[in-house]
C-alpha cells in the first residue's frame, strides 16, 4: 500500500488512516466506515488501495444483487455544519 511520491505534490510522506467511505454507482450508495487509505502529510491527497476499491465494490453489488446483507442501514443524508 506505501506509496513512494505522491502524484500531487511529490511529497513522500505518507500516513495510513481510516476514512469513512461513499461508493456510489447509479445513483445508490454503500457508506462503509473504516476504510483504510493512505493520506499525504504535506498536501492531504487521500489514497486509496485498488484491493481496498474493489473489494467495496465487490460488497456493494452483492448487496443491491440481495446475495449479502449489510450491516446496518443508515439514513441518508447528513450534513455538517462548515
Ligand atoms: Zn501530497
Amino acid at each position: 500500500m506505501r506509496k513512494v511520491r505522491c502524484n500531487f505534490c511529490g511529497s513522500d510522506h505518507f500516513e495510513e488512516r481510516r476514512t469513512e467511505y461513499l461508493y456510489s454507482h447509479k445513483g445508490q450508495y454503500l457508506l462503509v466506515p473504516n476504510t483504510p487509505v493512505e493520506v499525504c502529510l504535506n498536501c492531504g491527497m487521500v489514497y486509496y488501495e485498488a484491493a481496498v476499491l474493489k473489494r467495496i465494490e465487490q460488497r456493494f453489488f452483492a448487496i443491491y444483487r440481495n446475495e449479502q446483507e449489510p450491516d446496518r442501514y443508515v439514513q441518508m443524508p447528513e450534513a455538517a455544519y462548515a
